[in-house]
């Protein structure tokens, strides 16, 4: 039945292909189909976000395994998932090599796919420089998930928004089709808004923290209590959870179904998936459109960093971030006391990330947030609840 679907896939992209001859669709997109099943012991790649590029047993209990990006040039975030079973418990030792990258994502493992928990430090080695580790993992008839982060994938994010769609103030739209034809979602506030802010998440496939934090942050804005009730009354918001659900379904490192970083594509607008959010984005640039306030990106990277625009750029809301940025530190320390906010402010007219495109059209603070890829997750809940907090309270304060 998977196999089914990639094939389909593969056609898909085949045809458009055919029909699109720019440069972004004839990207090579590799789509590994692979069959792990060793007999006693399968892993297995059946599942939304599963990838390894190669599996192969070496000895009784000892498999070697790889993961490789969908194309080239990429920026190293070598995502892995799979599934070990094995008919009779066993120790395996599995070593996950990196061909054209680095280790990056701890392993984390599941016995239920939904919670998770970090490799026990006994249980991984880092070999070669960082290209190969090799894991110790009890495998057993039940699944052993194993992945580079948690494993949050479309399934979840359409359960998210459904849920959150119940709402009296909250609709679901569908902004349209990913390249690959999945739907990309964006909630919408109903009551009618002066002023906007816009959150987008998941541009980069394998960027679970941020993931993670932007649900927090969401939740906490659209909670029934009287500061997030005092915020909707004044702010609509539009929230694009997932901006890349083919990248999330493959496994992919980075890119989106036309090979392309769709963080690099907010100028060329060449991918349909930037594109559905630029034309929601234009629309406040019509006369008696209410005005945006705020553009926040959630990712990860090895840290937590702000990416903030400089001060020149931003004509709206001057004062925000540095103010929003303050008061989060703050907050923070009040439960980790050395906890520091790092924001590092920038704006590059060439670069084509949607922080500088935001604020070259709008002129509004317009910030990437980077959660750190181990920040503890008790610290990004923390950490977003808290800068959810602060930003409606500033906002609430600044512009009424
Ligand atoms: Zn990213």
């Amino acid at each position: 039945m998977w196999r089914n679907k990639r094939i389909s896939n593969w056609l898909t992209l085949c045809l458009a292909m055919l029909i699109v001859s720019s440069p972004a669709a004839s990207a090579q997109i590799d789509q590994p189909v692979l069959s792990c099943d060793f007999g006693d012991v399968v892993i297995d790649l059946s599942f939304s976000s599963a990838r390894l590029n190669s599996c192969k047993q070496t000895e009784d209990t000892v498999f070697s395994v790889s993961t490789a990006p969908e194309n080239v040039p990429i920026n190293p975030s070598p995502w892995y998932a799979f599934k070990l079973y094995a008919e009779t418990p066993q120790d395996i030792t599995v070593y996950l090599h990196y061909p054209v990258s680095r280790h990056r994502y701890l392993p984390k493992i599941s016995s239920d796919g939904v919670n998770w928990q970090p490799i026990a430090e006994q249980d991984l080695q880092l070999l070669f420089d960082g290209k190969t580790i090799k894991m110790r993992l009890q495998a057993g008839p039940e699944a052993l998930w194993v992945a580079g982060q948690e494993i949050v994938d479309n399934r979840f994010y359409d359960e998210f928004t459904n849920e959150l769609a119940n709402l009296d103030f909250i609709d679901r739209e569908t902004l349209g089709l990913s390249a690959d034809g999945r739907p990309v979602y964006m909630l919408k506030t109903t009551t009618p808004a002066e002023r906007y802010i816009v959150l987008i998440g998941r541009q980069h496939p394998p960027e679970i923290s941020g993931a993670l934090a932007m649900t927090h942050f969401v939740e906490r804005i659209l909670r029934d209590e009287p500061l997030a009730n005092a915020f909707r009354a004044q702010y609509g918001l539009l929230i694009t959870p997932n901006m890349n659900p083919d990248g999330v379904e493959h496994g992919f490192w980075r890119h989106n179904m036309g090979g392309i970083d769709l963080n690099r594509d907010w100028g060329p607008f060449t991918q349909p998936e930037t594109r559905l959010m630029r034309d929601q984005l234009n629309r406040f640039l019509e006369p008696g459109m209410p005005r945006l306030s705020l553009f926040l990106d959630f990712h990860s990277t090895n840290r937590d960093v702000f990416y903030t625009p400089t001060r020149e750029v931003t004509q709206h809301l001057p004062e925000f971030t540095d103010r929003w940025l303050s008061q989060v530190q703050a907050r923070m320390q009040q439960i980790y006391a050395d906890y520091e906010v790092e924001a590092v402010p920038g704006y590059n007219a060439e670069s084509a990330v949607a922080k500088n495109w935001i604020s070259q059209v709008f002129g509004v603070p317009a910030i990437t947030v980077e959660i750190g890829d181990e920040t503890p997750r008790a610290m990004i809940h923390s950490l977003a609840v808290i800068a959810a907090e602060e930003m409606m309270t500033l906002l609430l304060s600044l512009e009424n």
